[in-house]
């Protein structure tokens, strides 16, 4: 067979690979062994689903071979091995899952990103080998199969001989340069110590010929070199450990090993349960948002095993869509081994384990917030978002368990904050949490609806999250304190109301003429109880808000919705005196002044004007 070339994805990242400054190049060895260990995963899975098929603990095995002379280092393996097809589809196309965000080149700087990201494990042996070889031999195939690449220029595939099943891959190890030392990668020491850090837990013996040296046979002084195969691997995985051996870096190495994130986790939960279910797990809450995290691609769910085997790389049974944000495994004794992913969804153990890995999850992220505030803030940061998405999405069903992780930004201290602060700052005269949405901070900071609440003294949450208003909307109350939005026609808030009442009936027909000027654009034109220093603003009755109909209608395929708007004048600014004036004097001076006052108040609002033309020709007509 001639030289095939990788899919030009494959071949751009290739490039980049071999040519990035990469400081963890001995990560290679740990995307080996781990392909290695799915791969034995595989056929071990096949022989103890199927019975003639014999089974022999000691066959399952990985081998790490140096060889300084020849400058190689081969790592076999007894897996499941490749056809010639295989050896073509999963060596030939580089992390198929990642294609589309290779794309964005500037994340590509760094070898790692892309490594941690879309587990284009294989690949990274040309960061420390000129040639890489893979001889393969599949189970259940009598002939074996060689695919060879230099790199980026292409591979080819020819057969060749293989007794047993299973695959060797050969590394034809770099020269040292000045800034790399490659000949490390020769070393047994090194090897081994690079075993220990990364891949200490897989669960097959990973064997290496350990060079010892012992006096020479009836000589005190003399000593010869010999060596011993070792186990280099403790065999035990991380899960299976106890807590108090395992130092943070233990499960960050974990964490990367797994391709979890890239990042560094922010918190990992460990648990052990023995009792009507027993399990162990390990969680971990990433740092960082993943790239498609809010997207339909995203796919929830931590690896299952069970007694040790993997059966399942992403159970989502196991994680409610609000923490979807949490990886991790989860090993069960009391789990079937061939049970398929439809009973699954119906398995009792299953379930209990979901409900108590859930509470965990809770319970662990309360503590962050208690304990370490700051990373609480950063992880609310990244995936708050989710929270409130599980609030709103289940209609308040998961308001138990989430409404004391949310946190939002307060008026008064400039931060973020927990409805829990909120409330018990609250004065005793205030009825409401109050609350004001919009595009961002800055923004709510100059809504003029907000002045009268300010004024009072009240603390004020901002909305900025889409989903924020719709998800309180959903929540109700808070230790039964309503919400009530600063731009609500109705605040709860006696602000010299008998006045406003009078001056209101006082102008009646002037409002009322307002309003039929701007009829079909607002429910009703109101002389406002809230505002003191702006001459207007919109405020909304029912349920729907301004903010809500923003982004509903900003939604694709969605019918235009409207809330009921309420046009609010200031009768104590001097703008409401000219209305009067030309009330009294000019009818259609006022219809002027009214779509005037009515674009402003859209403008405050962040709406668009529906003729901004008309609008800038009123401005005209003003100024002339
Ligand atoms: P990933 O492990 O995330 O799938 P890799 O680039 O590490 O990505 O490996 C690509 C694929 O090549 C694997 O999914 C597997 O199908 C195949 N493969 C790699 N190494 C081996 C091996 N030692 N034995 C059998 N198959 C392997
Ligand atoms: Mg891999």
């Amino acid at each position: 067979m001639g030289r095939k070339q990788f899919k030009a994805e494959s071949k751009r990242l290739l490039d980049l690979m071999i040519n990035s400054i990469y400081t963890h190049r001995e990560i290679f060895l740990r995307e080996l062994i781990s392909n290695a260990s799915d791969a034995i995963d595989k056929i071990y899975y096949k022989a103890l689903m199927d019975e003639s098929m014999t089974f022999d603990k000691e066959n399952y095995f990985i081998r790490v071979v140096p060889d300084k002379a020849n400058r190689t280092l081969r790592i076999s393996d007894t897996g499941i091995g490749m056809t010639q097809e295989e050896l073509d589809d999963n060596l030939g196309v580089i992390a198929k899952s990642g294609s589309l965000a290779f794309k964005k080149e500037n994340e590509l700087k760094d070898g790692y990103d892309i490594i941690g990201q879309f587990g284009v494990g294989f690949y990274s042996a040309f960061m420390v080998s000129d040639v890489v070889t893979v001889i393969s031999k599949a189970y259940g195939s009598d002939q074996a199969y060689k695919w060879e690449s230099r790199g980026a220029e292409g591979y080819s595939i020819e057969p060749c001989d293989k007794d047993a099943v299973g695959t060797d891959i050969i590394l034809k190890i770099k020269e040292n340069t000045e800034d790399e030392k490659y000949d490390e990668y020769l070393d047994e020491y090194r090897l081994k110590a690079i075993i220990k850090k990364y891949s200490d837990f897989i669960r097959y013996p990973i064997k290496m010929d350990i060079t010892k040296s012992r006096p020479k046979e009836g000589s005190e002084k003399d000593y010869e070199d010999y060596t011993e195969e070792q186990t280099v691997n403790s065999m035990v995985p991380i899960w299976k450990k106890n807590k108090n051996e395992l130092s943070r870096e233990d499960y960050d190495n974990f964490y990367s090993e797994k391709h979890y994130g890239f990042d560094k986790p922010v918190k990992h939960i460990h648990i052990s349960v023995d009792g009507a279910v027993s399990y162990n797990a390990i969680l971990f809450i990433p740092e960082k948002t993943p790239f498609d995290f809010y997207t339909k691609e995203y796919e929830k769910g931590l690896e299952l095993y069970s007694k040790g085997v993997m059966i399942m790389n992403k159970c989502a049974d196991l994680l409610p869509d609000y923490f979807s944000f949490v990886k991790g495994l989860v090993d069960s004794e009391d789990l079937s081994l061939n049970i398929s992913r439809e009973m699954l969804q119906h398995d009792r153990q299953l379930k209990l384990i979901a409900k108590n890995i859930k509470t965990k999850i809770k319970n662990e992220l309360e503590n962050l917030l208690k304990d370490e505030r700051e990373k609480y803030e950063e992880f609310f940061k990244a995936f708050g978002r989710q929270l409130k998405y599980g609030i709103y999405s289940e209609f308040g069903g998961n308001k138990e368990t989430l409404q004391d992780l949310l946190m939002f930004y307060s008026s008064k201290e400039k931060k973020q904050v927990t409805l829990d602060e909120y409330v018990s700052r609250m004065p005793e005269d205030q009825k409401y949490i109050y609350y004001a949405a919009g595009d961002s901070i800055e923004r709510i900071e100059k809504l003029p609806q907000a002045e009268l609440v300010s004024d009072k003294g009240y603390e004020i949450l901002y909305f900025t999250d889409d989903v924020d208003e719709f998800a309180i909307k959903m929540m109700m109350n808070y230790k039964e304190k309503e919400f009530k939005s600063v731009s609500s026609s109705d605040l709860g808030i006696e602000a010299n109301q008998d006045a406003a009442d009078a001056d209101e009936k006082d102008n009646k027909e002037l409002f009322e003429h307002m309003k039929n000027a701007l009829a079909g654009k607002v429910k009703d034109v109101r002389a406002s109880k809230r505002l003191k220093n702006h001459p207007v603003c919109l405020s909304n009755e029912g349920e729907l808000s301004i903010e809500m109909e923003k982004i509903l209608n900003a939604m694709p395929n969605n019918p235009s919705i409207k809330a009921d708007k309420v046009l609010e004048i200031n009768i104590g600014h001097d703008v409401f005196k000219a209305l009067k004036h030309a009330y009294e004097n000019d009818k259609e001076k006022l219809e002027l002044y009214t779509s005037l006052l009515y674009s402003q108040a859209l403008l405050i609002e962040g709406l668009p004007i529906q003729d901004p033309v008309e609008f800038t020709n009123n401005m005209c007509k003003i100024m002339v």
